[in-house]
């Protein structure tokens, strides 16, 4: 299977580059398909967040009792509310504001423990980097912002708790040193943790993606090869082999089928009159006026039946409702006005017999093949067209059926 340049360009959209980002069209067809469980996920999780970081209300009353007021001042009053109003908008932003938004909100999230930590004069106080290192692991392992947004948060997360840990008064040298690789193991993992669950998540989904695009690929390929076997090159018309699939479809039915068979008439004189090539072009233009004048019913196949003959078939339809259509296709024929200077009869111009049969009323000849008697019928109408002067429609007359038992 040989990819299109369109499907090649579809299929080098699904690599990934180092820091786990899609490109813009696999992000956008990402975000269709998991935008709303994300952003329901992103929603419980960061409500379950903001619980957890108003829960150190109670913890930071025991280790800062010497601004347990600033502290819930900081929490329930400013940074509860703002985060519940991100949380309330995040439905409402694209993909990237979405995730922007909870960027923003974890960096935010982690002012607070460092400021607090910073400012206490507590004994206990240095106890409270906890809060700082539970919120940089809440947002890359519990809410995993994307791999780039974790990086952020995580970088920002590590300079600031560097800064409030070596300048906070009072610790001990040995205690500030623990507190600092505290910090600097927690950034760490956590930020590979992150990697390793948002590489898994990128990449399931670009390998399933890749096998449902393959899949549409081997489809697309299979459908073209089906309508070139079954198309007709110079004319593209539908060919033998789509007539012949169409009347065993309609004939396994049981229902009746006309066929018209419709043959240029003097062609070959044509071809030795003006060559090949314009009997090519010939050929071309009859076919459109007939395709153009069968267009729009429907149950009809207008197709090339080999040469410089066609046939056109019509389910459900009787002999007189095929003898009109014929009709018609003679006078569009004729009223092509394509010169034909190699007749030596009246006409100075293309034109086309028709044979006409149906398999209605049905004889004997039906239950043993329909198809070929069809064909057999509309040929010996064809003929009787042909006999009778060309350029006219004949429609097959089957004996009546003498009953024995009488
Ligand atoms: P009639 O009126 O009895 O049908 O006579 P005819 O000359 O049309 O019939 P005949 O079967 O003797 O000749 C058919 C000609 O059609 C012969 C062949 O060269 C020509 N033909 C068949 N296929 C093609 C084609 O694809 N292109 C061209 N240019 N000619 C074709
Ligand atoms: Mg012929
Ligand atoms: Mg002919």
């Amino acid at each position: 299977m040989d990819p299109t340049p369109a499907n090649r360009e579809t299929i080098d959209a699904t690599h990934l580059d180092p820091l786990l980002r899609f490109s813009p069209s696999v992000a956008e067809q990402y975000e269709d398909e998991h935008g709303r469980r994300r952003e329901a996920d992103l929603r419980r999780n960061a409500l379950v967040g903001i619980c957890i970081f108003n829960i150190y209300n109670v913890t930071g009353s025991f280790l800062m009792p010497d601004i347990t007021a600033l502290a819930i001042a900081v929490r329930l009053l400013f940074f509860t509310p703002v985060a519940l109003l991100l949380v309330w908008s995040i439905g409402r932003v694209g993909a990237v504001w979405r995730e922007r938004l909870m960027l923003t909100g974890m960096t935010g999230a982690i002012v607070p423990p460092v400021m607090l930590f910073w400012l206490t004069q507590s004994p206990l106080g240095a106890y409270s980097v906890a809060e700082i290192l539970l919120a940089v692991l809440f947002g890359n392992i519990v809410l995993t912002l994307r791999f780039t947004h974790a990086i952020i948060m995580t970088a920002i997360s590590f300079v600031v708790g560097l800064l409030a840990i070596i300048t906070k008064v009072g610790l001990e040298d040995g205690l500030r040193l623990a507190l600092l690789l505290q910090l600097a193991t927690a950034c760490g993992c956590s930020l590979y943790a992150n990697h390793q669950t948002e590489a898994r998540r990128c990449r399931d989904y670009l390998v399933g993606l890749r096998v449902r695009m393959l899949r549409d690929m081997a489809e697309q390929a299979r459908q073209r090869f089906q309508d070139l076997s079954q198309t007709d090159a110079l004319t593209g018309l539908p060919n033998r082999r789509a007539l012949d699939l169409c009347l065993d479809a309609w004939l396994s039915n049981g229902g009746s089928v006309a066929m018209l068979m419709i043959d240029i008439d003097h062609f070959k004189r044509f071809n030795d009159s003006l060559g090949h090539p314009e009997g090519d072009i010939c050929l071309r233009r009859v076919a459109e006026t007939l395709a153009a004048s069968t267009f729009a019913r429907e149950d009809c196949l207008c197709a090339r039946y080999g040469g410089e003959e066609f046939a056109v078939v019509l389910k459900e339809a009787g002999r007189a409702e095929a003898a009109r259509l014929a009709d018609d296709l003679v006078r569009a024929v004729a009223a092509l006005g394509l010169r034909h200077p190699g007749r030596r009869d009246m006409y100075r111009i293309v034109t086309a017999s028709i044979g006409v049969a149906s398999t209605e009323p049905a004889g004997a000849g039906f239950r043993e093949d329909p198809k070929a008697a069809l064909v057999t019928m509309a040929d010996r109408a064809l003929y009787m067209a042909k006999q009778g002067g060309r350029n006219r429609a004949v429609v097959y007359d089957p004996p009546p059926v003498v009953s024995l038992a009488g």
